[in-house]
């Protein structure tokens, strides 16, 4: 499939082999497993502030509907390609079957960067992205959320505009929404704590007290900020955090809620701030520490880097972050991993429940979505670790087997059509 074929998306099948090798997959399930059941390939016109009209291009996978309407975020990135999407919705199905929700895997995405769009431009490109992919998504069949580049705001205009077409409010349409429209306490935060709840098992697994363990966090958008917050407020130290422009590193921690603000409000370069000392994002993979999170693209950990890297524990807090040949150098080096299908689930686990409420309409209280979270992702852990210690085999391997066994069964039970 030469369309698809991308670093990212090989990536994803050559982990889906290994997997599917090691479990003895069916072999009539191999081939559609490796591919996406339904891409869409969308023309985005956007009228702009200096009235000509750009075209941009967007994407909808579909990877699997075995278990469920399909669920997985929208990208805003220069470096979106059908490729990159498909290897993110294929990821989507793994997650959702390993976490047990009710859903298959999709992704989403625009080739733009949205930073240089102004408010209006990117309110018109999300509107007719919105209208072009129409057809594949609704409450029922495909619920799109946040990930790199999109926020609450821009699934507002995406639930707005699908309203607007069938004529009536359709809150769960898309997660991640502000509370106003049917959005859910706690899913601002729910990847970073997510990211933070799988630390301390991993931790207690390895006899670690979090009270002596030190942070370093690459990426400090959605995922990256709050895991640093949750993780301070659960007693680590983090000693460094990055964005694109560079990073920051204070071996004493980082005053990670002053560091935000001034970050946000004040909009001040990490690796300007006076409370560190700047270093690069190279740097920051290779400090020494308890925790490495990569919270930023994927393929940060590579065949080149990862036997430099120095941490006990790697938190997937990306989407495909470590290559695999830097799993396989990490796994020698003896770095207990939790992959990102396991590590960054709590974003899709707490969008599950967002879309709970809203078809249920009756909406729950934040220390239930906490708890609810905790524990779902607690027991995806616990499930994932005793069945690597049993088959004595990776945790990325354990989580990838069990996911795709989830799906394997619902193919072979619903049969081929026709
Ligand atoms: N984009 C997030 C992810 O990669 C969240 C997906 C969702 O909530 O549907 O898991």
């Amino acid at each position: 499939m030469t369309e698809l074929d991308t670093h990212t998306f090989r990536l994803a099948v050559a982990q889906f082999n290994e997997a599917a090798e090691a479990m003895h997959l069916d072999t009539n399930l191999r081939e559609r497993l490796t591919l996406p059941q339904r891409s869409l390939i969308v023309s985005v016109p956007v009228r702009m502030d200096d009235g000509r009209v750009e075209v941009f291009t967007g994407y909808r996978v579909q990877h699997d509907t075995a278990r469920g309407p399909s669920k997985g975020g929208i990208r805003y990135h220069p470096g979106v390609s059908l490729g990159e999407v498909a290897a993110l919705s294929m990821w989507m199905t793994w997650k959702c079957a390993l976490a047990d929700l009710p859903y298959g895997g999709a992704k989403g995405g625009v080739k733009v960067d949205p930073k240089l769009l102004s408010r209006g431009e990117l309110q018109r490109l999300t509107r007719r992205y919105a209208a072009e992919i129409f057809p594949l998504i609704g409450p029922d069949k495909d619920v799109p959320a946040p990930d790199v580049g999109t926020d609450q705001q821009v699934m507002a205009w995406i639930m707005d505009t699908y309203s607007q077409q069938v004529g009536y409010a359709v809150q769960g349409v898309v997660t991640g929404k502000p509370l106003s429209i049917g959005g859910s306490l706690g899913r601002e935060d729910a990847t970073g704590r997510g990211v933070v709840y799988v630390t301390l098992e991993a931790l207690r697994h390895l006899k670690l007290d979090i009270s002596q363990a030190t942070v370093a966090i690459q990426g400090f958008g959605n995922v990256g900020s709050h895991t640093a917050l949750i993780m301070q407020e659960a007693g680590a130290r983090v000693v460094a955090v990055s964005d694109v422009s560079g990073g920051l590193y204070n071996p004493k921690g980082l005053d990670i809620p002053e560091l935000l603000r001034r970050y946000r409000e004040k909009q001040e370069p990490l690796h300007e701030s006076k409370l560190g000392e700047p270093i690069t994002n190279e740097e920051l993979l290779q400090l020494d520490c308890t925790v490495l999170v990569p919270a930023a693209l994927s393929e940060q950990i590579t065949g080149a880097n990862a036997a430099k890297l120095r941490c006990r524990i790697l938190a997937e807090g990306a989407n495909g972050p470590t290559t695999l040949e830097a799993d396989r150098i990490l796994t020698d080096k003896g770095i207990f991993i939790i992959p990102d299908i396991l590590a960054n689930s709590g974003g899709v686990i707490v969008s599950y429940f967002e879309w709970v409420q809203d078809v249920q309409r009756f909406f729950w209280k934040a220390k239930d979505i906490q708890d609810r979270l905790q524990d779902i992702i607690t027991s995806a852990f616990d499930r994932t670790l005793q069945f690597s210690l049993q088959k004595r085999t990776t945790m990325r391997m354990a989580a990838l087997m069990s996911g795709i066994d989830k799906v394997a069964q619902a193919h072979l039970q619903r049969g081929l059509y026709p």
